[in-house]
């Protein structure tokens, strides 16, 4: 029989990080393409909700996240209400990309992985063995994400969640008693770059008593990225093209399940790729039966996030979000249950 061609992904963020290590632990030679370099620091709220202990195992990436803070609780900052706290369901990780990413890129050269750094594939065509891990597809300039690090910060709950004007913004703690601060924002004229942006844009926004919590804390101006064009619209996928991680489908950041999402997207690609490289499959059918995984996987998520994303922006749908939370009835236990 002719051997199919060898595995390329192209995009090093989680999904094709995890892709990379797990094929190349099963012994398949894989070639990772990534634009940047490691570490790195990612526009990203650095929690991690709904992954599972098999996930993890079948991934291999148990050693990497052996130490990562787990967070059993987030308080809700609704507009001028004392914060509602809600209990997870189950404990979300709390790991920054600057670390996290460094560390499974490592783990993939060590596994025997071929991975180009500073190569940003530009022939964007779908081929036999080829993966898109490339993250977030580019939409209208309308939403922005922005994050920094910060120390001396202190939290009410290991996460908080703020909401403001067409905005909304994550606090967690991570590693070395940092706290990641990051937020959505709808697009506008405000004054500011590097560390002062996000500040800038919290006032902007209504979020005035945040604000003032970083002005008195420190600010790593190291860590500060910003990215534009989030496309949150629902994409159907031609078949022959494997797609995996946000680059198939971006769910909304307050429910931190993107970094899990692009794991178990992996995880779901891990067996049909397996028998693609073992040459028991075509490319065809490893495409179809991926596709077919991750929409069962990932579809009945992805309505109840979209449903509920407008309630976490506008600020008159707020309102009934804040009704509900005075009731102490905040609507996202089904949500949640949906993420694993
Ligand atoms: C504001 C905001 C907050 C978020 N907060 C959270 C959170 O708290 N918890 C959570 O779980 N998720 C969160 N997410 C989502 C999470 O960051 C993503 O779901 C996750 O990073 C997806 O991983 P990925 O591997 O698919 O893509 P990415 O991590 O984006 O990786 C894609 C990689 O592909 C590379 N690439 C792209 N094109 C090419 C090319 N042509 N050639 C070579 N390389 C290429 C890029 O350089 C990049 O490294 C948030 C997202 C946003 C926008």
């Amino acid at each position: 029989m002719i051997s199919p061609p060898p595995i390329e992904i192209i995009g090093g963020g989680l999904a094709g990080l995890s892709l990379g290590l797990a094929l190349r632990r099963a012994g398949v030679p894989v070639t990772l393409h990534e634009a940047g370099t490691y570490p790195r620091h990612r526009v990203c709220g650095e929690f991690i909700t709904g992954l599972d202990p098999s996930t993890i195992e079948r991934l291999g990436l148990g050693p990497l996240l052996e130490d990562v803070l787990r967070h059993h609780e987030v308080a809700w900052f609704i507009h001028d209400q004392p914060p509602r706290i809600q209990q997870l369901p189950a404990a979300a990780l709390g790991l920054s990309r600057f670390v996290l990413d460094a560390r499974i890129a490592r783990a993939f050269v060590a596994a025997g992985g071929d991975l180009q750094t500073g190569s940003r594939v530009t022939d964007l065509d779908p081929r036999p063995g080829r993966i898109f891990a490339t993250g977030r597809r580019r939409g209208k300039p309308t939403w922005l994400g922005l994050k920094l690090h910060a120390r001396h910060l202190e939290l009410t709950r290991e996460l908080e969640l703020h909401l403001g004007a067409d905005a909304y913004v994550g606090l967690a703690q991570i590693e070395g008693g940092a706290v990641n601060v990051c937020g959505l924002f709808r697009r506008q004229d405000v004054v500011g770059r590097g560390a002062t942006l996000l500040p800038a844009y919290l006032r902007a926004t209504g979020l005035d008593r945040l604000a003032a919590r970083l002005d008195a804390a420190e600010l790593d101006s190291s860590s500060c990225s910003a990215i534009a064009a989030l496309d949150f619209d629902r994409h159907v996928e031609p078949s022959e093209r494997l797609s995996l991680g946000d680059a198939c489908a971006m769910i909304p950041p307050f429910t931190g399940n993107g970094m899990a999402m692009a794991f178990q997207s992996a995880e779901l690609a891990l067996d049909p790729l397996l028998a693609y490289a073992a040459g028991t499959a075509t490319w065809s059918d490893t495409c179809d039966a991926t596709q077919a995984a991750l929409h069962g996987r990932f579809r009945l998520r992805l309505a109840s996030a979209d449903l509920l994303h407008p309630f976490l922006l506008q600020p008159r749908r707020q309102r009934w979000l804040a009704a509900l939370s005075r009731a102490r009835l905040i609507p996202f236990r089904p949500l949640y249950a949906s993420l694993h």
